[in-house]
């Protein structure tokens, strides 16, 4: 099966009479005894429905198992805890700031070694794999749109015993399947491109290793960090539609890189060719803040791939990476109508140059 047939048809009932189309919202803390589910935090049918879709999504023909939290960042916090004491993480120095936030926690108290690096400078990253137990990869970065070369970090990697996971949130298993480039991980956000329409929280991590499934599993149940079965459902559903609507995003985000290159407001463009993510740097913070006020149509918000485009100035965040431009522009492409979008945004714009 391609993507779109997989993301249409895995995580359903069987097709027998009276079946419903969809896996049912199950409401339950507590299951009859004797079974395999036992108790709300373990198991739940319609977790188990979208952990069916997103595994088959991740795994294409060879498979893959998934979990699912109640977050993105549960998930990250989960597979950080799988480092022992003292062990060494290599992760991007641009990357999504809750996930930096956590290595720089743990750091902090002693819980990890922290090695920041350029993610696009694999000679830098395979360096620095040496003495490794964990190599955090996301690409493309947030927000700097930098991509790494996967299949090189993870021989790096693997040759020092570390594991490799992909934070996949922006390029969605339609455009990138890290599983098949070695890595032992994939993590997403499902909050955004997977669910899809900005009314969800949550996380998943797909993995083809079983000990890992079963390590990460044992931890799920323990500590709690599982989703909410509305949760689940939504996501379920919104993934339907994945490969259609990041299908939609990359052809808009293409169109306006375009135009956006052309723009004399415009000093630059970051869009590593494919997916609804976009960055453009204005020359100054102040021109950039006027252009995130001045739209109509696109939202001025943060987070990312819901159906309807947003921007937002990144280092309006105090915690933001000071290497990223302070006339950075995060724009979050939407299925909109490209002409719509690119109106909005050249009169947002031309604001910025008065
Ligand atoms: C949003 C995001 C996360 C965190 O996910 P939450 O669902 O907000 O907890 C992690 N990685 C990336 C790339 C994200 O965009």
């Amino acid at each position: 099966m391609h993507p779109t047939t997989r993301a249409v048809h895995l995580g359903r009932p069987p097709h027998e009479p009276d079946q419903p189309f969809n896996e049912p919202i199950t409401m339950a803390s507590t299951y009859v005894a004797g079974g395999d589910r036992e108790y709300g935090r373990y198991a739940n049918p319609t977790w188990a429905a979208f952990e069916e879709a997103l595994a088959g999504l991740e795994g294409g023909e060879q498979g893959a198992r998934c979990l699912s939290y109640a977050s993105g960042l549960a998930a990250v916090a989960t597979i950080l805890d799988l480092v022992g004491p003292s062990g060494k993480v290599v992760a991007p120095r641009h990357a999504y700031l809750g996930s930096i936030t956590q290595l720089a926690d743990l750091e902090m108290r002693g819980r990890v070694k922290v090695e920041l690096v350029d993610i696009s400078d694999t000679d830098a990253v395979v360096t620095a794999c040496d003495d490794a137990a964990l190599v955090w990869v996301e690409t493309p970065t947030n927000p700097m749109m930098e991509v790494a070369d996967v299949p090189a970090i993870v021989r790096a990697a693997h040759a020092a015993g570390a594991y490799v996971v992909v934070d996949n949130t922006f390029a969605t298993p339609v455009l990138q399947q890290p599983l098949d480039q070695g890595a032992d991980l994939v993590l997403h956000s499902v909050t955004k491109y997977i669910a899809g329409h900005s009314d969800v929280l949550m996380g998943a991590i797909v993995t083809r290793d079983d000990e890992l499934y079963a390590v990460l599993k044992q931890r799920r149940d323990m500590i709690g960090a599982a989703p909410g079965t509305l949760e689940a459902y939504l996501a379920l559903r919104g993934l339907r539609t994945l490969p259609l609507r990041v299908e939609r995003a990359s052809a808009n985000a293409a169109e306006l890189s375009r135009r956006l290159a052309d723009h004399p407001q415009v000093r630059e463009v970051r869009y590593p060719g494919f997916g609804g993510m976009v960055a453009i740097v204005l020359d100054s913070g102040d021109a950039a803040d006027v252009v995130q006020h001045a739209t109509r149509l696109w939202v001025y918000a943060t987070s990312l791939g819901g159906v309807e485009s947003t921007l937002e100035r990144r280092r309006r965040w105090k915690t933001e990476a000071a290497t990223i431009p302070e006339g950075l522009l995060r724009l979050s492409v939407g299925i909109e109508d490209v002409e719509d979008l690119w109106d909005d945004l050249a009169q947002a714009l031309d604001v910025s140059a008065r």
